[in-house]
């Protein structure tokens, strides 16, 4: 199958400063591709050099298997065949929401373009404001509407920046559902840009995950959160508990037991990185000295989250660890427990490794 969307080592500079270097990256039809990362790591300036906004300073941008953007040529963004929502919307002014959709059509034939327009706009939730002005809609309707305008289309890429950043926790849910299957259907190849991980996992076939400007590590959303590469990565995903420590014949002992790292010298310092669901307590029967001590407990809803003093450990970044366990585990302060480490959810890193 031809790549939909391709970058061959592609690197920009603004000023002179390079925002993306040496990135390569391929999107499928049908594929939805995440570029994950913190705010500054260059995921936007990929997005506008894939729609024709920037134009690369070194690599090349394939699209269809047409080259599109190299030393010798740059296609501008209306024959690039894509479908795009930055973060500003930019939806017409002076155009209806239906007129702003309706606008995109002109590949549909005149008499089904309005139907179509409506359809997208029911799947977004915008259907009654098909008559408003753009001014008339906060950000994150605005939002839903330039969703349908560059989806409706359906064409071959589409490229989402931030796309549900405009709307809060339960609209967001519905919408990137809705925009998950619309993409599905329409077997698009669709590279979205965000900072959220919990959202890269929803909506990715593949993640990137990018820092500085730079691809650090990409694969399937079960590959990054199971073996991830950098501790960087690992933390990405969500909070983490790390301890330092010291190689001892393959593993690194901490107070919980030994975490293996066969791949580390003997006898360097290295770092754990623990996801909190990865501890597992026992309150203390009395018998054994308890490895940590209960600081606060709380519910968050399907899990607790449990916030533990382990006075042998030597933490980095913080004073204390979490464990979350599924459901409503609430011990009391100044409780003692042991903690158990399940490791495949433990990752051993060099010291001075991300
Ligand atoms: P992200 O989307 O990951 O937040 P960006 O691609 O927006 O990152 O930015 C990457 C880097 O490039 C940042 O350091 C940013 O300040 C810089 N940058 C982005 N756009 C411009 C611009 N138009 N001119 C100069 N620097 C820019």
């Amino acid at each position: 199958m031809t790549d939909a969307l391709v970058f061959d080592k592609v690197s920009h500079a603004y000023n002179g400063t390079f925002a993306v270097s040496d990135v390569s990256l391929d999107v499928k039809p049908g594929e939805v591709v995440c570029l994950l990362g913190p705010s500054g790591c260059g995921k936007t300036t990929v997005l506008r050099l894939a729609a024709g906004l920037e134009a690369p300073n070194a690599g090349e941008i394939r699209i269809g298997g047409n080259t599109v953007a190299s030393q010798s040529r740059v296609l501008p963004p209306e024959k690039r065949q894509i479908g795009f929502v930055f973060q500003d919307y930019a939806l017409f002014p002076h155009l209806s929401v239906l007129e702003n959709v309706v606008f995109g059509l002109d590949g549909v034939a005149r008499e089904d373009r309005r139907t179509r327009a409506m359809s997208f706009l029911e799947r977004v939730g915008m259907e009654r404001y098909a008559a408003t002005y753009p001014h008339e809609l906060s950000g994150g309707e605005q939002q839903r509407v330039a969703l349908a305008r560059a989806l409706a289309p359906e064409p071959p890429v589409v490229l989402l920046d931030e796309p549900y950043s405009g709307l809060d926790a339960r609209l967001r849910d519905s919408v990137r559902d809705e925009v998950l299957h619309i993409l599905k259907q329409s077997d698009a190849a669709a590279l979205l840009v965000t900072h959220d991980a919990e959202e890269a996992m929803f909506m990715a076939n593949r993640i990137v995950v990018m820092k500085d400007g730079a691809v650090v590590q990409s694969g399937r959303p079960e590959v990054l959160w199971c073996r991830p590469q950098s501790a960087f990565v690992a933390a990405f995903f969500g909070d983490v508990n790390r301890f330092a420590g010291q190689v001892h014949e393959g593993s690194i002992i901490t107070p919980f037991g030994p975490v293996p790292a066969p791949h580390l010298p003997e006898g360097s310092d290295a770092m754990v990185v623990v996801r909190p669901e990865a501890l597992r307590l026992r309150m203390s029967n009395g018998q054994e000295q308890p490895q940590a001590t209960v600081m606060q407990s709380r519910l968050l809803g399907r899990t607790s989250l449990i916030h533990l003093d382990v006075p042998d450990m030597a933490l980095i970044g913080d004073d204390h660890i979490h464990a979350r366990i599924p459901g409503l585990f609430l011990p009391q302060v100044g409780a003692g427990v042991s903690v158990d480490i399940d490791l495949d959810q433990a990752f051993a890193f060099a010291a001075s490794g991300g």
